[in-house]
């Protein structure tokens, strides 16, 4: 049996710690927050569920992940299933249903004919391959939609314009539904509520933070722990004073040099690394009017905010008293005088409560990112160090991908001979 030292208590770190003293191997998970959970940790603020990040809510498509995941929480007792309701609130106030595409008796008459036309000639002249994400929409859903959505919402969570963008990562990540599909869906009056992701589970109480506590009881957890200055030593690695065997890194890739400075491989790589490029989230806690949605997207460039995430109807115990809350994003660091203003603009009347600023939140993938981590990980493996996770992966998990990838390298770890160089 090995030694592992898991740096990060977020829910790949946690999820992996937990993976790996199952199979009877000892894990010592390092956290550099007072508590666990990373981009799931959640706050108290006037006696509302605080998401310091998002809105997390869990589901799956992998039924391992879900079999696993639920051999760990107990799903009657502590979570609700929800439907999602998720909406798009246009300029000038029109709220459409969410896709958006397959709801075109929402659009005024004009708006309608003018996407329905679009679409046909979509069908007669197949647009040539999209060189740019912002060409993918124009080429998919027509000029009306595009400027009525997919444009400006994406234009705001990138904070760039999506005609930038490459398209060489997006394949699988994308809504592609054929002119035949979309009309279809009209007819069929098929809405969300019939898609895979239509529904979700959600912690009755505390939020994503009791997911993350309930992940890490029983783990040996240091909190408040850094972890710096990783180094070799027979073959070992000293983590905080400890030998162990293995390193599981879940932190920033962009910090691995900080993290393992003796390490002759990474040289090469440290100015690709420092090349990564990702987002960071302005989450602020509000007051909202009552509304029985789960997400509103936000198109409009009247303001700088891309969604509002109703975390307070997710469970009624988020809520103190008889107000609704929710948090809404934004893709930019912003003081509580920029948010204040800009709340101001925002629909639904939110109110402020608190406002929290994450650096790393959404990676910036490209063929390049990948192949760069790729390599990576095939110079540190060798030497007994394993990158897992969304930024030490630089992949756009949600927590089920992080769940699934913990599995996936559980088993190859398990295949790996205990021996190596
Ligand atoms: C706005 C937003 C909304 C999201 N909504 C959802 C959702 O609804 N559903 C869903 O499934 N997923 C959602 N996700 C994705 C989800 O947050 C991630 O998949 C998941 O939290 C990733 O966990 P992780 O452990 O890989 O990374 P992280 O959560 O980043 O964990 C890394 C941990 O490592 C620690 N750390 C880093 N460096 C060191 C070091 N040197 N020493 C010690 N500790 C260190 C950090 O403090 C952190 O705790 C959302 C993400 C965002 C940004």
């Amino acid at each position: 049996m090995m030694r592992y030292a898991v740096i990060g208590a977020g829910v790949s770190g946690l999820s992996m710690a937990g993976m790996l003293l199952k199979k009877g191997h000892e894990a010592v998970v390092y956290e550099k927050d007072s508590r666990p959970g990373g981009l799931i940790k959640c706050a108290e603020v006037q006696g509302h569920l605080y998401h310091l990040v998002g809105g997390h809510v869990f589901n799956s498509r992998r039924q391992e992940v879900l079999d696993w995941f639920w051999s760990r929480f107990d799903k009657e007792r502590d979570f609700v299933s929800a439907r999602r309701r998720a909406v798009i609130s246009l300029e000038g106030g029109n709220v459409v249903d969410y896709p958006i595409e397959n709801h075109l008796d929402q659009f005024p008459e004009e708006a309608r004919s003018s996407i329905v036309h679009e679409l046909l000639e979509i069908y007669r002249n197949p647009p040539s391959e999209p060189r740019s994400l912002g060409e993918f929409f124009l080429n998919r859903f027509g000029k009306t939609l595009n400027d009525l959505y997919f444009t400006p919402y994406n234009n705001k969570v990138w904070r760039q314009d999506i005609n930038g963008i490459a398209m060489d990562w997006l394949e699988d990540k994308l809504p592609m539904p054929t002119v035949a599909e979309i009309l279809l869906n009209n007819i069929g009056r098929i809405n969300e509520s019939t898609m895979v992701h239509s529904s979700f589970f959600y912690a009755k109480r505390g939020g994503s933070q009791f997911l993350a506590d309930t992940l890490a009881h029983g783990l040996k957890v240091v909190y408040g722990a850094q972890a710096a200055g990783i180094c070799p030593e027979n073959g070992k690695w000293r983590v905080q004073g400890e030998l162990f065997d293995r390193v599981i890194f879940t932190g920033n890739a962009r910090q691995l040099a900080d993290c393992f400075p003796g390490m002759d491989e990474l040289q090469p790589f440290l100015p690709r690394i420092s090349a990564l490029r990702s987002h960071g989230t302005t989450s602020v806690l509000c007051r909202i009017d009552p509304n029985d949605y789960s997400w509103i997207y936000m198109p409009s460039p009247a303001h700088r905010s891309h969604r509002i995430i109703c975390t307070g109807n997710f469970s009624r115990n988020n809520n103190n008293g008889d107000v609704t809350t929710a948090t809404i994003e934004f893709s930019e660091k912003m003081t509580e005088e920029e948010i204040r203003a800009q709340l101001e603009l925002i629909p639904f009347s939110p109110a402020y409560l608190a406002h929290h600023w994450e650096e790393y939140t959404y990676p910036v993938q490209d063929a390049s990112s990948r192949a760069l981590i790729r390599e990576l990980k095939n110079r540190l493996e060798p030497r007994g160090i394993y990158l897992l996770g969304r930024f030490a992966e630089w992949e756009y998990y949600n927590m089920d991908a992080a769940i699934g990838a913990a599995l996936d390298l559980d088993k190859r770890l398990e295949a790996e001979q205990p021996s190596r160089g």
